[in-house]
């Protein structure tokens, strides 16, 4: 899931424990992913079983994947994962680590093999430190996203930021960190930039795919080359850290819930009641558009799909969702997202002359 491998591997280098990275997600994923996985599962339940094929593949015999409760199905990922894997014929042992309270028990056991004779307080040394790195991606990624609409030469941000992960990855102590952190953001900076009127989207949905760049088809690469500046509603740390107040993303869980309350008012699973709460918080900082990616089949991110046109016409603010499969053409998504950031960038231009912009007709 996109730069979640920059960290997980520092816990398992720190730890000194043997570990294989599947290969990069690609095409060859999907069509594992949907060769073994049911057709109505949701579209991340596939590509990560591709993931786990692949590592498999590659002489992984240990599979490690989180598993839990809740309303929607993320907490069956696992067994569901395990059960067809098992069937194919694979050879392999998996942890599901469950974080629920009444779990913590058998959590601490299955930790307890996993570190492989180390002590748990180099454990919880290498999970603060893999932290520390993850909320320097964080804090490069946001700026990335900021400065790639006034890149000179496209995807040179892209490569710098690449640069960064590679940087942070190799760092294995506070202080070789600080340094990576000095130089990463001194060759953020250093891009060649060129002055341009931007248009100001923001990116919303469901968290695997607003962070997975090869499965969003690069939404926020296109976007910055579109010239566009833009926020995300979700980080990394959101999903290793869910206290629900990341101050590199801005905006705290109830904030964003309390901006969603005129349209919807529980908690609907994932981050259903997010993309509409900061849909919202987007109009009301001036953004020109938000696009919504959600998987195909998602339920949380289904309501929210459902909700948005009500957001967008009430308020006024252009509305792109992209549902997103094995059978989705980037082709056609670049079209829209085209489209899209030229409508964005129409209306804002309306607004600067004081005129009033034609209404939005909901969800586009
Ligand atoms: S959030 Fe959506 S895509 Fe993710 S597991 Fe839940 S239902 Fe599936």
């Amino acid at each position: 899931m996109g730069s979640l491998e920059v960290v997980l591997s520092s816990i398992f280098d720190q730890m000194g424990v043997d570990y294989i990275l599947p290969p990069p997600n690609s095409q060859r994923t999907i069509e594992l992913g949907v060769k073994y996985g049911p057709e109505f599962a949701c579209f991340p339940l596939k590509t990560t079983l591709g993931n786990f094929i692949e590592a498999l593949e590659a002489g992984a015999d240990t599979l490690i994947m989180v598993s839990g409760r809740g309303p929607c199905r993320f907490g069956y990922y696992a067994e569901t994962q395990r059960r067809i894997l098992e069937e194919a014929g694979y050879d392999f042992r998996m942890y599901m680590l469950e974080f629920e309270p009444e779990r913590i028990p058998d959590l601490l056991r299955k930790l307890r093999e996993l570190k492989q004779g180390r002590s748990f307080l180099s454990l919880a040394r290498a999970i603060k430190f893999a932290f520390a790195k993850a909320v320097l991606v964080d804090r490069l990624e946001k700026k990335a996203l900021a400065q790639r609409w006034m890149d000179r030469e496209k995807g040179a941000t892209t490569r710098a930021l690449k640069e960064c992960y590679r940087m942070i990855r190799e760092a294995d102590t506070y202080a070789s960190l600080r340094k990576v952190e000095r130089e990463a953001f001194q060759l953020l900076e250093s891009v060649p930039k060129e002055a341009r009127e931007p248009v100001r989207i923001g990116i919303v949905g469901e968290f695997y795919l607003v962070l997975e760049p090869y499965f969003n088809l690069q939404v926020e690469e296109q976007l910055g080359n579109l010239g566009a500046y833009v926020e995300r509603s979700v980080y990394l740390t959101d999903w290793l850290r869910p206290t629900g107040n990341n101050p590199v993303g801005g905006h705290s869980d109830a904030e964003s819930d309390e901006a969603a309350r005129p349209f919807l008012t529980h908690f609907v699973g994932g981050e259903g009641i997010r993309s509409v709460g900061h849909t919202v918080l987007y109009q009301r900082m001036g953004f020109d558009g938000v696009v919504h990616v959600m998987p195909f089949t998602c339920m949380p991110e289904t309501i929210a799909k459902s909700i948005l046109p009500r957001v967008s016409k009430e308020l006024g603010i252009p509305v792109l969702s992209i549902v997103i499969d094995e059978m989705t053409g980037r082709a056609g998504v670049a079209t829209r997202l085209e489209a899209f950031v030229d409508l964005a960038r129409h209306r804002r231009k309306a607004k600067m002359r004081g005129e009033r912009p034609q209404p939005v007709p909901g969800l586009l």
